[in-house]
């Protein structure tokens, strides 16, 4: 049996396995010699370049070549064999090569030599560099447009690494700190920082590393200006922090507007307080004289004169509503709003304002009503003055914006932690798309067209207030049929015994209560008054010298002060006279805050019933 030696069959063995490597290998793989002429080329280059391996082989390598260096591989090769001198020869490096189609493929060429016996060849290896070419440009592409885009953000940016390098910053930041490359970043922003911030800064910045969250931090730089700075952590695509991004905002221009405006609105503020205590003081006196008139009995008013002085005293109310909604509002708006919450008798809040609407409604002809149920004698956690002011305001709405024989009646809902109180009128009603405009000052949503009085202030000065007491407001409403306009507040059961609704003057034992007050008007009501009360001896004393001796001569179990009378703070009087009960009379009842029991402050003017539940409360129950 013929069989070949074994050395013959691994060289054929051998050469297979070569030939199979070459052929299924996904690179180009070309064989020359010493003058260029390709004498063997592997399937790939069809795939690589368009050529079929018989469509190369003879040819000169020069057609693989682009143009421009199409003649220079000639020379680089007679170079090597001649001097032996390398240019791509036994090592590799990334050129364009030429499609068959004519275009360029970019490709990286490994060439080097081999000797087939007294032959020199040459192999290159021609791999495809399409995909990582295009993935190269497509990142150059985003890097460029990314550099565009941070550039074009007027805020500063910047980008520090976890080391301390800063590596990027764009325009603005670089226009902010006064510096020209990124390089000089770090001496400028240790320059801006003023002392001790430039630490504080590394901690949030070490702590962002930490736990990761955003930071946002104001910085007030030495020259003055504020920017304000979110800083957030860049992380490598492992999830491993590798540097803080800073976008800055110069918060200068804006704090010194809101600076202004805060002055501006002061200036408003302290305008509007100013002459609305030069209307309601001579707005007062008027209010008082008209009462005076109209209670007097000798002598007797006509008809006509009594129409003409309830006519006086209705539009000086109207006019002192007004001054003081915008005053509430303007105070509201600026913050100075002070309400002090206490746990307060429900059923007198409701009764007394109903009691304070009814004439209103008698005028409109509209039937109002207080439904309270008849057990419920529990406290609402409110400000007694302004809950009865929102009240008050709800009522006197759903008593204009009703229809004569119309109705509008007071509710609660089931007692629980909480308590709702609703004023429900068989009124005009409010159409759906007004509702959301409905607490926007001066917005009478079209009532302007009517012929009903208003300035549109009344519920978003209730509805602040409300807020303010932590308590909500809500309305339902159906155009044609009426609306619901309800309060919530916290409540709880009675903690009193005895009859809270009622307001009138019950007192046990005779009490002196001295008054001090030098408006001659308010005097003369408060006599009327007190005549009502015949238990209580009032002693009018014009100044606080007066009154200290006829404190002396008949010590007072009360003091009624009238603010804008004496120049002492109600603490000074308290103390002056012996820590007796006091009740202040004044344009602005809820301006101070204060937790004593023996202090009531009542607004002017002047509401009897309200005095007499002061007095009641002061004199008796206090006790
Ligand atoms: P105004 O002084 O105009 O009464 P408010 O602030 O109290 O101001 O109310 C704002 C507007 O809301 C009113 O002008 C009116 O159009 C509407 N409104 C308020 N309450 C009622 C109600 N009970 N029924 C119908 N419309 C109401």
């Amino acid at each position: 049996m013929d069989s070949e030696p074994i050395t013959t069959n691994r060289t054929r063995g051998t050469q297979a396995h070569y030939q199979a490597l070459v052929d299924s290998a996904a690179a180009a793989i070309l064989v020359i010699d010493e003058r260029g002429i390709i004498l063997d080329a592997n399937p790939f280059t069809h795939r690589l370049l368009g050529y079929h391996p018989q469509q190369l082989i003879g040819k000169n390598v020069d057609c693989l070549m682009p143009p421009e260096h199409q003649g220079k591989h000639d020379h680089y090769l007679r170079q090597y064999i001649t001097t032996g001198q390398a240019n791509i020869i036994g090592t590799g490096r990334r050129i364009e090569a030429r499609h068959q189609a004519g275009h360029v493929v970019p490709i990286h060429l490994a060439v080097s030599e081999v000797w087939v016996e007294d032959r020199r060849e040459f192999i290159g290896i021609m791999s495809d560099m399409r995909a990582l070419t295009q993935a190269q440009t497509r990142i150059k592409h985003e890097r460029n447009q990314l550099k565009t885009i941070i550039n074009a953000i007027a805020n500063p940016v910047f980008v520090r690494e976890l080391g301390g390098r800063y590596s990027l910053a764009n325009y603005a930041c670089l226009q902010a700190l006064n510096v020209e490359h990124v390089e000089q970043l770090a001496e400028a922003i240790h320059g801006a920082l003023p002392e001790g911030m430039h630490e504080t800064l590394n901690a949030l910045d070490h702590q962002l590393t930490l736990d990761g969250e955003p930071v946002h931090v104001d910085v007030t730089l030495r020259d003055g200006r504020t920017f304000k700075l979110a800083k957030t952590l860049i992380r490598h695509v492992e999830g491993e922090p590798y540097a803080i991004v800073t976008v800055g905002y110069d918060a200068t221009p804006l704090l010194q507007a809101k600076h202004e405006a805060e002055r501006a609105n002061q200036a408003k503020s302290d305008f509007l307080s100013a002459m609305s205590h030069e209307l309601r003081t001579p707005l007062n006196s008027v209010l008082g004289y008209a009462q005076l008139l109209q209670r007097s009995s000798s002598p007797r008013l006509t008809e006509t004169q009594r129409q003409y002085v309830d006519q006086i005293h209705q539009s000086g109310r109207h006019l002192l509503t007004l001054i003081n909604d915008v005053l509430d509002l303007a105070k509201l708006e600026a913050g100075k709003t002070v309400v002090n919450v206490t746990w307060y008798p429900v059923r007198a809040l409701v009764s007394d304002a109903v009691r304070t609407l009814l004439p209103l409604a008698q005028q409109q002809h509209v039937e109002l009503d207080d439904c309270l149920p008849a057990d419920l004698s529990g406290d609402l956690y409110v400000d007694p003055t302004r809950f009865k002011q929102v009240l008050i305001n709800l009522l006197s709405n759903a008593i204009k914006y009703n229809h004569p024989q119309g109705r509008v009646w007071v509710e609660a809902s089931q007692p629980s932690s909480t308590l709702t109180i609703s004023v429900s009128d068989t009124g005009i009603g409010i159409a759906e798309n007004r509702l959301n405009h409905l607490f926007e000052p001066f917005n009478r949503l079209a009532a302007e067209q009517s012929q009903i009085e208003g300035a549109g202030v009344g519920l978003a000065v209730s509805h602040q207030l409300v807020v303010q007491m932590q308590g909500e407001m809500s309305v339902k409403s159906q155009p044609g049929k009426g609306s619901c306009f309800a309060v919530t507040f916290p409540y709880r059961a009675s903690m009193r015994s005895g009859d809270q609704g009622c307001t009138c003057l019950r007192v046990s034992q005779p009490h002196r209560v001295l008054y001090i007050d030098n408006n001659s008007a308010r005097q003369r009501l408060m006599t009327d008054c007190f005549e009502d009360w015949p238990m209580l001896t009032l002693y009018h004393a014009h100044g606080l010298s007066l009154a200290e001796a006829v404190a002396l001569a008949s010590p007072p179990s009360l003091v009624i002060m009238a603010a804008d009378s004496v120049a002492a703070t109600p603490e000074q009087i308290q103390a002056q006279f012996g820590d007796k009960p006091l009740i202040v009379l004044t344009d602005n009842p809820c301006d101070e805050p204060h937790n004593k029991p023996t202090l009531r402050r009542l607004s002017l003017p002047l509401s009897s019933a309200d005095l007499a539940e002061a007095i009641q409360l002061l004199l008796e129950e206090r006790l």
